[in-house]
């Protein structure tokens, strides 16, 4: 177990807990900031990242991630932590008032007050039902990629058939030595543009197409892949040589385990008492953004 000590644990890495760690930092408030996502941003990341944002002061138009980078520039100076894929599961509040959260990660943060940005929940990603993956994951398996980098010469068998699944396989197939795209059905949902190309890279031999087949293990040690195991229907399994597996099976939301915290709660949202404060029932915890719910609320950024 990882131990930190703090003044602030922020939970959810979306707009609002971003901005709050800029204005708890103007405030000399030092805050780690925990989020399920393995990238900060939230809905503007996981949801809408090219879609352009008109309702933000000063900027009569901006790009999803384009707000997401800016606010993480801004936040910057206050050198928050980020502890991200994980999700904060539980926390206690100890003798003397201060709180100790722990993340699915056994991560403990030791802080002074907590402010919940969870927006609608966790997100996840959905992950594949293959035993022993958790070894793999962050180090040969990934659900979103940050650095193309690590790609460069490697065998990646990227799995699904959505957008998702099919451009990374169209950008990863310009870098690495091999791609395989696993999908159950040889329908993708994706952009027809994208699938046109894909056919092609497919022809010239830099993507194969490995359909009707489903994921049904991993083979390596100490969370490095080696192979990718699949099955058709059939049940007939075939073996690919991987170094990476990029499973794209969309995005899992769910109020998770803050409904256990015991906080007043109204419709899945927490009720703040006092919008003047954004505090909650319980003393210390304050909640914002779209999880927090007070008269005239509004789901918006701002
Ligand atoms: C398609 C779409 C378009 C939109 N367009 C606009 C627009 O143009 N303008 C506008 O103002 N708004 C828009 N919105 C709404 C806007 O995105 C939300 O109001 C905003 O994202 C809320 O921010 P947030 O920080 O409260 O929550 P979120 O963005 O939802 O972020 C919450 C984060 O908390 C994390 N989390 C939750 N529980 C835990 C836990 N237990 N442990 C760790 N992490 C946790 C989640 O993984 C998530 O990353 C749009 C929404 C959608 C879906």
């Amino acid at each position: 177990m990882t131990i930190h000590n703090t003044d602030l644990v922020i939970v959810g890495a979306g707009p609002a807990g971003l901005f709050s760690i800029f204005e708890a930092g103007m405030l000399k408030i030092k805050a780690h900031v925990v989020d399920t996502l393995e990238v900060i941003g939230g809905q503007c990341s996981a949801l809408y990242p090219e879609k352009p944002i008109y309702d933000i002061p000063a900027h009569p138009k901006v790009g999803a991630s384009e707000l997401i980078e800016l606010l993480e520039a801004q936040a910057a100076p206050f050198a928050p932590t980020y502890h991200l894929n994980q999700r904060v599961d539980k926390f206690t509040k100890n003798a003397d008032g201060s709180f100790t959260v722990v993340t699915s990660k056994n991560t403990q943060i030791n802080c002074k007050a907590v402010i919940i940005a969870a927006g609608c929940g966790a997100f996840g990603p959905n992950r594949p039902p293959l035993e022993g993956i958790e070894e793999y994951e962050g180090k040969s398996v990934f659900y979103a990629v940050r650095s193309k980098a690590e790609f460069v010469g490697k065998n990646v068998v990227i799995a699904g058939g959505g957008d998702s699944a099919v451009d990374w396989a169209l950008s990863l197939a310009e870098i690495s030595n091999k791609v395989y795209v696993v999908h159950r059905r040889d329908k993708f949902r994706c952009a027809p543009e994208s699938a046109d190309k894909m056919k092609a890279l497919v022809a010239e031999g830099k993507i194969e197409l490995v359909i009707p087949y489903q994921l049904d293990g991993l083979e390596g040690n100490d969370g490095k892949l080696s192979a990718v195991l699949v099955k058709d229907f059939d049940g007939n399994v075939k073996k690919l040589e991987a170094d990476y597996l990029l499973p794209f099976f969309g995005l899992a939301m769910e109020l998770g385990p803050i409904a256990d915290w015991g906080l007043s709660l109204h419709k899945n949202h927490i009720e703040v008492l006092d919008s003047s404060t954004m505090r909650t029932s319980i003393e210390g915890i304050y909640a914002i953004g779209d999880i927090a719910t007070y008269k005239n609320k509004l789901k918006l950024i701002l």
